[in-house]
């Protein structure tokens, strides 16, 4: 009898993470590495909340707390989706957690039951569909390529859904593309919705605030209030507030959800860090400027990043409308060899012998669910993307 338990059958280890990791320790074991694998910000904290995280630590906030977090907490964030989002949540129906990944976690381990389907747009952030699949969840993935700007139409939609739909997940702006929903694209899909009364919607909105070009940021439950009630709409601290580490991500949604994942989340994690709750607090109703400075250094990296990926023989990089990812096409460079005799078949073998030959990590599309193509994140020193810039384009020129 095997010791692992079937329900890991179905679930693969995180490639971004993976990615993360091997570029950690090929740096420790002394190679030069420059790593665009992981989604995060190279700027630190902002002083403002790390004072704040200070005081409550040396004012003895280190205990326990409430599973869903602490009241200010609550208020700040419902204050948060009132001012960003026009959307009203009470204390009740906000849900604090570690991170993204353990709010949908818990979300799905509330409601996901085996057969239940989750439909996923593709490309996808890698962790939704092994997240549904470890309750026996069954992802239905929509197939979204650049030609349609990454992002899934109405009738796509609508022909997904099934009977057994339980979730549509909707990531925008999206990991990894950076393609991003306008207002016109929401209520297009939410016209679908609206007929399939039994689909619940998981918005991940983590990139909000990370947008370009005046690009104006709306969420599906804002667009069309009659979803609220069907609605999780999530957030978290880690990507707009520089804070990966402190591990804050919330949702706000209907009473009853977050019981449910409240009921989870008091049998596992109990809650996240008081001193992080405290930090968040400080973040959500302190200023707000960095964004703005932030998103002005994003943005002149995404435009160099574009511009010298697309100047590399065999990739086609399409420009994003927000997050801080490219995801642009090897399809060009399929069916060459490396210098050193490698076959170059898949998205996978092309990162794979980027690393080798320049050190360079990305993560390959097929991870995300769309290939042939692979995800650089841009969230790091501007001369050190253009450093990496040159040795893709070194690379690409050498394959034969
Ligand atoms: N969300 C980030 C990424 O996609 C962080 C790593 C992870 O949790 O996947 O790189």
């Amino acid at each position: 009898m095997a010791f692992v338990a079937d329900r890991l059958s179905a679930v693969k280890p995180s490639a971004t993470i993976a990615v993360t990791q091997k570029a950690r320790d090929l740096t420790a074991a002394g190679r030069d590495v420059i790593s665009l694998g992981a989604g995060e910000p190279d700027f630190n904290t902002p002083d403002h909340i790390i004072e704040a995280a200070k005081k409550a630590l040396d004012d003895g906030f280190t205990r326990y707390t409430a599973t869903n977090g602490i009241p200010e907490l609550l208020d700040a964030i419902s204050a948060k989706f009132k001012r960003d989002n026009e959307l009203d949540y009470s204390a009740s129906q906000i849900h604090v957690s570690c991170g993204g990944k353990p709010v949908i976690f818990n979300a799905f381990m509330a409601t996901v039951n085996p057969g239940d389907e989750v439909i996923i747009p593709s490309p996808y952030w890698v962790s939704y569909p092994d997240i549904a699949a470890m309750f026996g969840g069954v992802p239905v993935f929509v197939n979204c390529p650049s030609s349609t700007g990454f992002k899934m139409t109405p009738e796509q939609l609508d022909d997904a859904i099934s009977p057994k739909t339980k979730w549509l997940m909707l990531n925008s702006p999206s990991n990894p593309t950076g393609a991003a929903y306008t207002e016109d694209d929401l209520k297009g899909l939410a016209e679908v919705l609206l007929r399939h009364p039994h689909v619940w919607v998981l918005t991940d909105d983590i990139y909000e605030h990370i947008v370009y070009d005046d690009f104006a940021f709306k969420t599906l439950a804002q667009v069309e209030p009659a979803l609220w009630e069907r609605t999780l709409t999530m957030n978290g601290m880690s990507k707009a507030y520089c804070m990966t580490g402190w591990r804050v991500g919330f949702a706000g949604g209907p009473d009853e959800l977050i019981k449910a994942m409240t009921k989870v989340q008091s049998q596992s994690i109990s809650h996240t860090a008081a001193v992080s709750q405290v930090a968040s607090v400080a973040a959500l109703n302190g200023p707000h400027d960095f964004v703005a400075e932030h998103n002005k250094v994003f943005k002149e990296r995404r435009d160099l990043v574009v511009s010298m990926l697309n100047q590399a023989q065999g990739i086609d990089c399409p420009t994003p409308e927000g997050a801080f990812y490219v995801y642009p096409s090897c399809q060009g460079l399929l069916g060459k060899t490396t210098e050193t005799g490698q076959l170059i078949n898949t998205d996978e073998d092309f990162v794979t012998a980027l690393i080798e030959a320049e050190g360079v990590a990305a993560v390959h599309g097929e991870a995300f669910g769309l290939s042939p193509h692979f995800r650089i994140s841009y969230a790091t020193a501007t001369d050190v993307l253009e450093d990496a810039c040159q040795r893709v384009q070194r690379f690409c020129a050498s394959l034969r």
